[in-house]
């Protein structure tokens, strides 16, 4: 096979047949496509798209890069979840436990943070100890032993989706929707899903912002997944400000614990209730959505989604302290207030020019092989359409030296707009499902 002529055919606007998807993908985790060669291609299918026959032979193609979590003989229902990719995103934290103390079980395999978005994996290494490197029999036992796992793409389990993942975190080519369909799907078809429910993120700091663009990412994501037996809908949401308050990993843990506990900030409670909905739903673990969103408060105010997540803490070797008490998380060297600089409304809370600031100050990744630093970030209890006075603090900035209080601080002035009249886009817009798109 020869790489140069495949990447100017795809350059060139040509689609690659099955065959060589599949072939492609085989030599580049064996090592015989470079980094550089498989960047030009991406690059590539980022400009010049995919065909439906492309797609789902990348999609089958990475799937078929690991082996898939079997469940045979297992009686319970499996769900999950993903996100498109968001700014202060904290829900599957959330969602995983209490989805699973309703009784529904949940292999939950999510990715590292991406371009200026964060990832569950990242957040959940923040808390001492958790390894998100499960093997597929130690995926399967915490499973049967607790019925959730949380777990990233290892060399078992869509290991093709890894490495592109963190090829394309890096080279300027997440925002297409076949790569992120088939990074997507690719994951998630392995889990052995009787359902899946995605939340499709839209609004500015949304890699696809339009939401006519997210709209088609939605149904092509349910395409895939319709096809493969593993019945999928989506929620278009919110991704015109931060989600919640808190944005940086060990931040967005805090956060989320916070949230089992019944005090999380509303509009993230409102996600996450609305995606757990469709995940019981799907499964037929609920009748309608008041019963099914009854459920997931009383998985919160019971105590038992805290209770499951300490399970699943503690079943992936993480220090449970974190549950009781988050100084145990790590903590930023330098916290700093920023407040307005006039009075008026606010107009915008830019979510990308904050996630391009948490990757600025070492939350984020620039090159695969630099680490995170998890205590960096912001807390930003601010929203569009909020009144504020001049000195009133709006955010804090978490760094690990004064320069990146000063990177923080410039970024806060930049994407926090205050004007006159401040609009919020509405939280969840549309439902998707195989039969057609709702405006909610
Ligand atoms: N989440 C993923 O897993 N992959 C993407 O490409 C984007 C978001």
């Amino acid at each position: 096979m020869v790489i140069p002529s495949l990447i100017q055919h795809k350059r060139d606007g040509h689609a690659l047949n099955p065959a060589e998807w599949s072939e492609l993908i085989r030599q580049y985790m064996a090592g015989r496509v470079p980094d550089y060669q498989m960047s030009a291609l991406l690059m590539a299918v980022l400009w010049r798209g995919m065909s439906a026959e492309e797609l789902a032979a990348l999609t089958d193609a990475m799937i078929e890069s690991g082996d898939r979590l079997s469940f045979e003989g297992f009686a319970m229902s499996r769900v999950d979840k993903h996100s498109t990719g968001g700014v202060g995103d904290k829900v599957s934290l959330l969602l995983a436990p209490m989805v699973a103390s309703c009784g529904v079980a949940v292999p939950m395999i999510s990715g590292r943070g991406l371009g200026h978005t964060g990832g569950t994996l990242d957040k959940l290494e923040s808390i001492a100890g958790f390894r998100t490197g499960l093997t597929l029999a130690e995926t399967r036992a915490q499973i049967e032993r607790i019925g959730c796992a949380m777990l990233g793409q290892t060399p078992e389990i869509a290991p093709a989706d890894k490495r592109l993942y963190a090829l394309r975190d890096v080279t300027g080519t997440v925002e297409s929707i076949p790569l992120i369909s088939a990074s997507i799907m690719s994951k998630k078809l392995a889990e052995g899903l009787n359902g899946l429910v995605l939340d499709v993120k839209t609004g500015s700091g949304a890699f696809l912002p339009e939401p006519a663009r997210a709209i088609e990412l939605a149904q092509t994501m349910i395409g895939l997944g319709q096809v493969r037996g593993c019945p999928t809908v989506a929620l278009l949401t919110a991704m015109d400000r931060p989600l919640g308050r808190a944005c940086g990993n060990a931040l967005e843990v805090e956060e989320a614990i916070e949230g089992l506990r019944g005090n999380g900030p509303e509009d993230l409670m409102e996600v996450t209730y609305a995606l757990g909905v469709e995940m019981l739903l799907l499964v037929g673990a609920a009748r309608d959505v008041a019963e099914a969103r009854n459920r997931l408060v009383e998985s919160v105010t019971s105590g038992r989604a805290l209770e499951k997540f300490a399970q699943v803490i503690e079943a992936q070797g993480g220090n449970p302290a974190v549950l009781e008490d988050p100084s145990v998380l790590p903590q930023a060297a330098e916290v700093e207030v920023f407040r307005s600089p006039t009075d008026g409304t606010v107009i915008r809370v830019e979510p990308r020019r904050i996630g391009q600031a948490i990757v600025e100050l070492g939350g984020g990744r620039r090159t695969i092989e630099e680490g995170v630093d998890p205590s960096v970030g912001f807390v930003i209890p601010t929203k569009p359409g909020q009144r504020v006075r001049t000195g009133e603090p709006l955010a804090s900035v978490f760094a690990s030296d004064k320069k990146g209080i000063d990177i923080g601080l410039t970024a806060l002035k930049e994407a926090i707009v205050i004007g006159e009249k401040g609009r919020l886009m509405p939280l969840i817009t549309h439902r998707v499902t195989a039969d057609g798109v709702t405006a909610l």
